[in-house]
């Protein structure tokens, strides 16, 4: 299965249907998908044929657009009106959304056809997708591995060349870290370019919905289709949309000049050394272009993982309040009354992840520790933003690791929380910030791929991916993909909840 653009190419001359291209995408789902465990539903064959046959139909008009007929999948978060919406969670396993994600909605006029709805960590808590109530997704390149997360499905998805490409949402690095760790590329907007509108809530004021594709051109598709302003999203920003893949070419010249800075706090002792490395032959690949390079300070750094924490779970704690057992989704058998209805709905609806954070954030809420916990890392979480954006007025973009190692072996965190939540220290930050950033393939430590993270000022998603493209036309990283299993072989990573 090709990506994007391709996909679009073969269609437009011809090549290839798209009735085809979904019947091999729902096929290559259904068997090497389902050993990776990266779909949690697929889409009704004869019903995704049906919208296939009628882009076909469209393209033959001659009234098709680049998008029309490409297959994509969406992560299992996003509110779907044909498929199920479960976010991992027994909570919502099964349940139907009455609404359409904007995204969704978007991708779907684009002309795209949805096959299926990714696996992912339990509404998006995690960073290895081994909070999953649908079982753990084996990385492509080695399915002892995680995928990272909690986008791992998609990012599995693409990666095994299973579909061209999917969405992912980003809290704290659930885009651009498995896009690392499954060497896809994956982008995350600046906060209120793309609507919220019909994705499930986790922390509102730092989730943002993205695309995870092969490269810089398919996610500049995807990401041009998504963004842009909704009433239906109050925090969505009124600004055009950029025309990102017109944009690309513009990447060579725009080279010339472009000061990148290295933060010192992303490239140092804590991070695995080969992957340091490639980092830094990438930074100067890019010099060899006409880039400027220089070693910026962002001294805050250490405090964002802290600070993320803490206003993720509160946030979440206020989010996931609203399932209790009443409104939406699981209801424990025979309650005595309704307090035990809430507490054993919840109980024995949400996984371990989900009720930590929960708990953690009903705590830094509470009188006589807002103080201490929420309202200290707000500031700390101005203090963060306010440097990036400073650093960013001298520089044009940062450039660093996306995750401090390759993928880990799946159980190696999971006991381990503050582990697991380190795995996100170079992008939690971005998160806070609100500001834009990007994940792309630059080479492999150990036959596992890992991911460069460049970083822009609010709206440089263009410039982004300018930048990811030009460095894509210099390298083929982005081009190597994962071996094929033979067919028929069992799965590793169990597919069914417990
Ligand atoms: N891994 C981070 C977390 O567990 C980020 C998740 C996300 O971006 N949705 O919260």
């Amino acid at each position: 299965m090709q990506g994007v653009l391709e996909t679009a190419r073969l269609l437009e001359q011809g090549d290839a249907s798209s009735e085809e291209l979904t019947l091999d995408c729902l096929r290559r789902a259904r068997s090497h998908g389902r050993r990776l465990n990266c779909y949690i539903s697929l889409a009704e064959e004869e019903a995704v044929l049906e919208q296939a046959r009628a882009s076909d139909q469209r393209r033959a008009r001659g009234a098709g657009t680049p998008l029309t007929g490409v297959p994509l999948a969406h992560k299992d978060i996003f509110c779907t009106r044909d498929l199920p919406t479960s976010c991992a969670s027994r909570m919502l396993e099964g349940y139907r959304s009455p609404i359409e994600a904007t995204v969704v909605r978007r991708l779907r006029e684009a002309g795209m056809i949805c096959v299926g709805k990714t696996n992912m960590d339990e509404f998006a808590m995690g960073s290895s997708n081994e909070n999953s109530y649908f079982g753990p997704v084996a990385n492509p390149w080695d399915p002892e591995r995680v995928p990272g997360g909690s986008s791992g499905g998609s990012a599995a998805a693409v990666a095994a060349r299973l579909v061209p490409a999917a969405t992912g949402t980003d809290t704290g690095g659930s885009i651009r870290q498995p896009a690392a760790l499954c060497g896809v590329t994956g982008l995350k907007p600046t906060y209120g370019r793309v609507s919220r509108h019909g994705i499930v809530a986790f922390a509102s004021s730092l989730d943002q919905a993205g695309p995870l594709g092969r490269s810089a051109e398919d996610a500049a598709l995807l990401l041009h289709a998504m963004a842009g302003p909704d009433p239906l999203d109050s925090t969505t920003d009124p600004r055009p949309v950029q025309d990102y893949p017109a944009a690309l070419a513009a990447g060579k010249e725009r080279l010339q000049g472009l000061r990148i800075g290295l933060p010192r706090q992303f490239l140092d002792e804590r991070l695995d050394a080969r992957v340091g490395e490639l980092i830094q032959e990438s930074a100067r690949l890019l010099e060899q272009q006409g880039a400027v390079l220089r070693e910026v300070e962002l001294t805050h750094q250490d405090l964002a993982v802290a600070a993320y924490c803490v206003i993720a779970a509160a946030e979440c704690s206020s989010n996931l309040a609203r399932f209790d057992g009443v409104r939406y989704g699981y209801r424990c058998e025979e309650p005595r009354d309704l307090s035990e209805l809430y507490l054993r709905s919840r109980t024995e609806g949400f996984g371990a992840e989900v009720k930590r954070r929960v708990i953690t954030g009903t705590h830094v809420l509470s009188a006589g520790y807002q103080e201490a916990y929420y309202l200290q890392a707000l500031k700390v979480r101005r203090l963060i933003r306010d440097e990036f954006l400073q650093t960013l007025e001298e520089t044009d973009l940062l450039l660093g690791p996306t995750s401090p190692t390759a993928a880990f072996r799946r159980g190696e965190k999971i006991a381990d929380p503050v582990n697991m939540y380190l795995s996100d220290v170079y992008t939690v930050g971005c998160n806070l910030a609100g500001l834009p950033a990007v994940s792309v393939p630059a080479g492999f430590t150990g036959g596992l791929p890992v991911g460069m993270q460049l970083i822009g000022p609010p709206f440089s998603e263009g410039l982004l991916l300018q930048v990811a493209h030009r460095y894509q036309e210099l390298s083929d990283w982005h081009l190597q993909h994962p071996p094929e299993p033979p067919p028929g072989e069992p799965g590793q990573a169990g597919g069914t909840p417990p």
